[in-house]
């Protein structure tokens, strides 16, 4: 192959395909720059991992009126204390349950149709600043070079390692999870369904998402400082056996959510963070997709909107991106994860306590802020700071 087949030019390189990465080439590639969008799977959205389920606000907001990236609607949800309490939340804005694979691999080909080269199965293993300022992108078999890079690449976050941020995540910042899809006549379609306690998921939760037609998204997250090898799955397994005995089960698959702070500074020179990548979560359920729609949509229009007509780039406009993520979302991130410290300390009969006192209200009066309020009565602070997510 010839040298120049294997070394490439663009504006920017988007490095991770997921929501963050091909939200950003999309923006970018509209905004008329040259940019390329690397994964290293040979099929974007494959194999989903992910409990899929988002507010109907948040999709509306980030994803618009894509409705065909949606396989199910939900009214209520039901959270089931350690002791089996259970505690119908039925004032809620309905909830979808997204198809990832359809969204994934919609939102990489609306990049495509946009102007962006789309390049699969292929792993970039190292990104370098050059001399000149520019970035190298390298994968075993081909380099990329940008004036501007998206860091995407998920959970793992290595990339940004390589150039100088730290994204090690402490124990106590992240849940070792595992889920699966499951079949079972026992799947309640029209809620989504919570679990908190000791013995379900330590430091975590275990859910079920109904997906339509008996199927659901099935899986359990537990604390860093409580896991262990396989103790996920095994959580998992005996959770099945209990709650939908019987049930058919596939695609067993483990993974970690990040559940701290968002990484700070988002930019460095040229380089810029998104997603899971940067820690984009939300603290407390572990919820990234809207999040890192977000990010992904303002980090590639940032960077488009920072090159000048020579084609230079102007590092300064890049950090524009960390002041409108912090406005918008990073405050919020950063009062769910004062929360999630308190919740981590709190133990099974508090919960228990939790639920049975809102296990009195009528489900149609009960909407998540109210059982905020409750977990977090007496405590002024945190009171205020889950106001505020809300507000
Ligand atoms: C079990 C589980 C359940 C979840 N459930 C929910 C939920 O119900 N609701 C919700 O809102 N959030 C949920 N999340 C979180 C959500 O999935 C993430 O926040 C979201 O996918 C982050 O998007 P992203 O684009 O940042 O990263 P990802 O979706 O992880 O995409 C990263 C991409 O980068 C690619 N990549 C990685 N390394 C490289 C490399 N070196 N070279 C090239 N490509 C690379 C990967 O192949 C991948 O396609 C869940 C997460 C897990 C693990």
């Amino acid at each position: 192959m010839s040298l120049e087949k294997t070394r490439q030019h663009y504006d920017i390189a988007v490095l991770g395909a997921g929501p963050a990465g091909s939200s950003a080439a999309l923006q970018a590639a509209k905004l008329g720059r040259s940019v390329c969008l690397i994964d290293r799977n040979a099929k974007v959205g494959s194999p989903v991992r992910c409990g899929e389920g988002i507010g109907y606000h948040s999709f509306i907001r980030h994803a618009g009126n894509r409705l065909d990236w949606t396989l199910n609607r939900i009214r209520q949800s039901i959270m089931v204390s350690p002791s089996g309490i259970k505690v119908t939340i039925g004032n809620i804005d309905e909830s979808y349950i997204l198809d990832r694979e359809a969204m994934d691999s919609g939102l990489a080909a609306e990049a495509a149709q946009a102007g962006a080269d789309l390049v699969l199965s292929t792993p970039i293993v190292a990104v370098k600043r050059t001399a000149g300022g520019t970035y190298e992108c390298r994968s075993p078999e081909r380099t990329f070079d940008a004036a501007c890079v998206i860091i995407a690449d998920g959970v793992e976050s290595r990339l940004a390692r390589s150039l100088g941020w730290n994204t090690a995540l402490s124990l106590g910042d992240v849940e070792s999870c595992a889920f699966c899809r499951v079949t079972s006549p026992l799947i309640d379609q029209d809620a989504c369904v919570f679990f908190t306690g000791s013995t379900v998921a330590p430091g975590g939760y275990a859910w079920i998402f109904p997906r339509g037609k008996g199927d659901a998204n099935v899986g359990l997250g537990i604390i860093g400082t409580q896991s262990g090898p396989g103790k996920a799955r095994e959580c998992l397994e005996r959770f099945i056996d209990r709650e939908l005995p019987g049930a058919r089960v596939r695609e067993k698959h483990c993974g970690g959510v990040p559940v701290g702070k968002w990484v700070r500074p988002l930019v460095r020179d040229g380089a810029m963070l998104a997603g899971d990548a940067a820690r984009q979560v939300n603290s407390i359920s572990g919820a990234g997709i809207h999040y890192s729609l977000y990010a992904g949509n303002l980090a590639g229009t940032i960077a488009a909107g920072s090159f000048s007509a020579n084609g230079s780039i102007d590092y300064n406009k890049l950090r524009r991106y960390e002041a409108e993520w912090k406005k918008t979302y990073g405050k919020q991130q950063d009062r769910s994860y004062s929360l999630k410290e308190f919740v981590m300390k709190t133990d099974d009969a508090f919960l228990d306590r939790v639920a049975s006192s809102l296990a009195k209200e009528p489900p149609d009066r009960l909407n998540y802020l109210r059982v905020f309020m409750r977990t977090f009565a007496g405590r002024p602070l945190l009171l205020l700071k889950a106001m505020k997510l809300f507000g």
